[in-house]
């Protein structure tokens, strides 16, 4: 074990941050893991299933859980965050603050007892579209498995309901945030990133229309564990939606938006019209785009994809959404560019291909990091002992996103050992 070195620091425990960790800790050095989130995982949480392969996320999460879980030379603080960092590489300071969990882990806590209270929040792990009480497990799988509470929500009725139902020893709601401090010689950054906000491309009627969704909203309803038990139905009325559109480059490729490429949409509106055909014999699913994205083993998928009676891909611009407001259904007006019409089509489910936007867009890290003007960090501006990695660089998937970490967590090794990289 390399306990003569510092530790490495690793920014964000989504699937970048917790291979960057697991890397460098399985080689023997020690790391600190720092998620602001109460749990590890980050929006791949969130995905039914990878592309494309088709295996859930959740086998690869569970098992990267295990390791970190097992290592000794990882310390994970959740519900955390970076405020300061000072000192020159290889001698960094950094103070992180730590919020509380108000559940102090004395006493197993359950379901039985989240139910004795009303206040409710919006389920995040579901994007809202259900809600959990205020004292909540965030999902199954979480690590650590630790109940917390939302304070802002939980009522002083149900404040009290919990001092007498709970010993005292087992929450307390007067925990305050913490601040410990840590000295690291190098720093790997994951922050991850967020989907564009669909509401700002008002044509396309999404917070309009409830059978408009994004296509993170379809990752959890085609999850068992999602809000409709794995079903794909419409928001409107709860029938299974048989005829659903994906509209590409929703937000992207668009100068009043962003106007760079998410290149991972084409290919996961591909996956997501198989959970369509997949959910009943007679559903369909129709892609319209711009130009479909897919590379490499990729583009393989998608010429499979062709070969299916229930899949249509329709090169053309959607101009309009409306709705029928009888019967919530959705009437798309595309300009068709092949054959250069307007064509004006009908579906029971719009699903909007929404771009990808570094969370460093508008949450800066105390780091010196150059940024373009979309929020990325310039990968060509290095700077000594920081590594940003996955989306936080550019739009990518995990298998991209999970190299980089594992690049990344060599470079902050051969910083430690006194390699000399120029990094
Ligand atoms: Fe548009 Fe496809 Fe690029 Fe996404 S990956 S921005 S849908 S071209």
């Amino acid at each position: 074990m390399n306990s003569t070195f510092r530790p490495i620091l690793v920014i964000g425990g989504g699937i970048a941050g917790m291979t960057a960790a697991i890397e460098a800790a399985e080689v023997g050095y020690t790391v600190v893991l720092v998620e602001q989130a109460p749990f590890l995982g980050g929006r791949v949480m969130g995905s039914h299933r990878y592309f494309p392969k088709m295996c859930p996320p959740t086998c690869g999460i569970e098992i990267n859980i295990r390791r970190i879980r097992q290592n000794p030379r990882i310390t994970v603080h959740t519900l955390s965050t970076v405020e300061e960092v000072t000192g020159p590489a290889g001698d960094f300071r950094v103070r992180i603050r730590k919020r509380p969990r108000y559940v102090t882990g004395e006493l197993s806590l359950d379901e039985s007892v989240a139910a004795q209270i009303d206040s409710e929040r919006p389920d995040v792990g579901n994007l809202g579209m259900t809600t959990t009480k205020a004292l909540y497990l965030p999902h199954e799988m979480a690590y650590p498995h630790a109940y917390l509470v939302d304070r802002e929500v939980l009522s002083e009725a149900d404040a009290g309901k919990l001092h007498s139902i709970v010993p005292s020893s087992a929450i307390d709601l007067e925990m305050q945030d913490d601040e410990i401090e840590v000295e690291v010689a190098a720093i790997i950054v994951a922050t991850g990133w967020r989907p564009y906000d669909a509401a700002r491309v008002e044509h396309l009627g999404f917070g309009r229309y409830p059978n408009v969704i994004t296509n993170v909203m379809v990752e959890r309803l085609a999850s068992a564990n999602g809000p409709t038990g794995g079903e794909i139905r419409r928001p409107s009325d709860g029938e299974v939606a048989k005829n659903v559109a994906f509209v590409q480059c929703a937000g992207s490729r668009d100068p009043d938006h962003l106007p760079y490429c998410s290149t991972v949409c084409c290919m996961a509106s591909l996956k997501q019209s198989r959970y369509v055909m997949e959910a009943a014999p007679d559903s369909r699913a129709t892609i319209f785009y711009i130009d479909m994205r897919t590379i490499d083993r990729l583009a393989k998928y998608y010429h499979e994809m062709l070969d299916e009676e229930r899949f249509n891909c329709v090169r053309g611009k959607v101009i309009q959404i409306e709705e029928d407001p009888g019967s919530g259904d959705l009437l798309l007006q595309v300009d068709n560019t092949l054959p250069g019409e307007i064509a004006r089509t009908c579906f029971d489910l719009v699903v909007l291909a929404t771009g990808m936007v570094p969370n460093s867009a508008d949450s800066r890290l105390p780091l010196d990091l150059e940024y373009d003007e979309y929020g990325f960090v310039d990968p060509s501006v290095k700077t000594p002992g920081v590594f940003p990695v996955g989306c936080m660089l550019s739009p990518c998937d995990v298998s991209t996103s999970t190299k980089a970490s594992t690049a990344a967590a060599l470079k902050a090794i051969q910083r430690l050992s006194g390699v000399a990289t120029g990094e």
